[in-house]
């Protein structure tokens, strides 16, 4: 075979199989390029899943006139001049390839009006693709590009269509995706002649928060926490959600780097790093987050359609989500946190608005009494500072409120506020002791205690060679285990937190996990794996009667701590009925 060029529109399908893989494809080029003239209203509509029309129209700056034609042709674009525009470049669009590609696989009109033009003007394709000249057009200020029977002319591509409403459901993500990264931009969307969607501009807080309410899930905003820091050139901002909140897939999660949509590996590692141990296994977090930086440290030039980007000092920008979203999500106590899945997925009828003034009128005395014990018992426990978030209620009742009793010896139920809370005391000291371990690890070393009388142990050899190899880490956690023959250990030390615990079956799991995970992983991710089974066994049993005080304690504990919304495997530790709650069940008020 000879070697012959190949024909301008057959360059031009090649290239369109890259970045126009259905309807969906076309509104999300489109979309870009009216944002990136600067509109502010877009409108799209869409025929038939998008393969008959798909017609955006766009308040944006509008295309000079004698550019028509070269709008339409490859690698032509008035966004980058060279490669030093294209290392910082800010705009979504950069390749000059979408409306060639788009024009070379389907029958496109393109209408502009430039800003300063006095008039609008149009092109389109004859029946042989060649461009038509442009035509006079009515048109205020901006651009209509119509895109009608898309891939009419490429059938293998057509054959992968799937069903109207399946295409259409994509560009519906599409758009919503867009209509997320651009709050300020009002978009309708119209499919067969119906409004799907419809947008105002939104530019004050409330009307960001409706937007992300009516583009994501009513829900989301209520269980989750706002994100708003700055640092070492990033500024991070949006919305995380609580981890009481996640999803069983990771289908709510959107991240904007400068406006654009990344999927990114590197960012879905951070984020799932920050909510390690407090998302239940194999639950996915939800967030909406937009990462702003300098252009220049990114690279937008990986993928032809720009799904990926590249970040030029990757590990800063891991660092910064990673501890940016830790630190809020510790942050979270029981003060301001809607807690546990239990909320949301068990509870669907409930309401959740607390009833405060309910609680105040119908107080009763015997709420007072226990008041003034955990007043009493606040002076005795002078030692202990309360943070400043652990506010008092308008009673003075702490947020967790003060125990009453103790359900089957596995629950804890107080009353706060705003009605009755229940805790399962098992996971919520279970937190507690993890994250006193963390600390304590992290600020100094773990404060140990003697055994009174040393464990002996009989292990096999393989896991007294492991002891042996692992001395220094074992000391690290708080453990001081010898080899005092080649089956057999003995345990000297452990945590003084954990000094009531079985200190056999502790040294035993610890091991385990140390063949398990032991070595590859990182010191501090192993030590805290190890620091979670600990805190498992030094945590109160079910079944072990706890007096009023050691249930307070326990409550005051949980408002110290941070993450006790969650035990360390991810499941709530506690919920709470309100009194609106309460008495929709018994019907009361109707
Ligand atoms: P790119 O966006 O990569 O520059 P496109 O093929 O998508 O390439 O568009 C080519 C050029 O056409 C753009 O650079 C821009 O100047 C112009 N253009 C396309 N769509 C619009 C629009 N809606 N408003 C104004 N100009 C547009
Ligand atoms: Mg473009």
């Amino acid at each position: 075979m000879r070697i012959h060029q190949l024909s301008p529109q057959l360059v031009n399908q090649i290239a369109a199989g890259e970045v126009i893989e259905r309807p969906a494809s076309v509104v999300k080029e489109l979309l870009e390029n009216s944002l990136d003239a600067g509109a502010t209203r877009i409108e799209i509509e869409v025929e038939q899943g998008g393969v008959a029309l798909i017609r955006i129209r766009d308040n944006g700056c509008g295309i000079h006139p004698d550019d028509l034609v070269l709008a339409l042709s490859p690698h032509a674009t008035s966004k980058i001049r060279s490669l030093d525009e294209l290392e910082r470049v800010a705009s979504l669009g950069f390749r000059g390839e979408a409306l060639a590609s788009i024009a070379s696989i389907a029958q496109l009109r393109l209408a502009s009006r430039a800003h300063d033009a006095d008039r609008g003007w149009e092109i389109s394709f004859d029946a042989n693709h060649r461009v038509s000249a442009p035509q006079p057009a009515a048109l205020t200020t901006g651009t209509v590009v119509e895109v009608r029977e898309l891939f009419y002319n490429t059938p293998a591509r057509r054959k992968f269509l799937r069903t109207e409403k399946t295409e259409f459901s994509h560009i519906d993500t599409v758009t919503r995706r867009l209509a997320m990264s651009h709050c300020g931009v009002g978009i309708t969307l119209r499919h067969n002649g119906r409004v799907v969607l419809q947008m105002q501009p939104a530019t004050q807080i409330q009307d960001r928060e409706q937007r992300v309410a009516d583009l994501l899930n009513p829900e989301f905003l209520a269980h989750s926490v706002t994100i708003d820091h700055e640092g070492a050139g990033f500024h991070l901002w949006g919305w995380i959600g609580l981890p009481g909140f996640s999803r069983s897939q990771a289908d709510m999660q959107y991240f904007f780097v400068n406006g654009r949509t990344v999927r990114d590996r590197l960012v879905t590692h951070a984020v799932r790093q920050a909510y390690h141990d407090v998302l239940y296994h194999g639950r996915h977090p939800a967030y909406l987050l937009y990462l702003e930086m300098n252009p220049a440290a990114v690279d937008v030039n990986v993928h032809p359609a720009k799904h990926e980007v590249r970040f030029r000092q990757s590990n800063l920008v891991h660092d910064f989500l990673f501890t940016t979203i830790h630190g809020a999500l510790r942050g979270v106590r029981p003060a301001d946190s809607t807690p546990s899945t239990t909320q949301s997925d068990v509870a669907g009828q409930r309401g959740s608005a607390p009833a405060r003034s309910i609680v105040q009128q119908s107080m009763p005395l015997q709420l007072r009494d226990h008041a003034a014990l955990y007043t009493a018992l606040q002076a005795t426990e002078t030692a202990v500072t309360p943070p400043p978030n652990q506010e008092p209620g308008a009673d003075g009742l702490p947020p967790l409120g003060l125990a009453l009793a103790q359900l089957h010896g596995v629950y804890i139920l107080a009353q706060n506020d705003s009605g009755l809370v229940m805790v399962d005391m098992h996971a919520a000291h279970e937190r507690i002791t993890y994250e006193r371990l963390k600390e304590e690890w992290q600020t100094d070393s773990v404060i140990t205690q003697p055994l009174l009388v040393p464990e002996q142990l009989r292990v096999s050899r393989s896991e007294a060679d492991l002891a042996e190899e692992s001395a220094s880490l074992f000391c690290k956690v708080g453990l001081e285990v010898d080899r005092t023959g080649p089956e057999a250990l003995v345990v000297r030390r452990v945590p003084a937190l954990l000094n009531r615990s079985d200190a056999g079956s502790l040294v035993r799991d610890v091991l385990s996990d140390v063949a398990e995970h032991g070595r590859s992983t990182r010191v501090e991710e192993t030590v805290n794996r190890l620091f979670a089974t600990m805190a498992c066994h030094g945590s109160v049993r079910a079944n072990r009667r706890l007096s009023i005080e050691e249930m307070n304690a326990l409550l005051r504990d949980m408002e110290r701590t941070a993450m006790s919304g969650q035990c360390n495997h991810g499941r709530p530790t506690w919920t709470q009925l309100s009194l609106t709650e309460l008495d929709r069940l018994f019907l009361r008020g109707r």
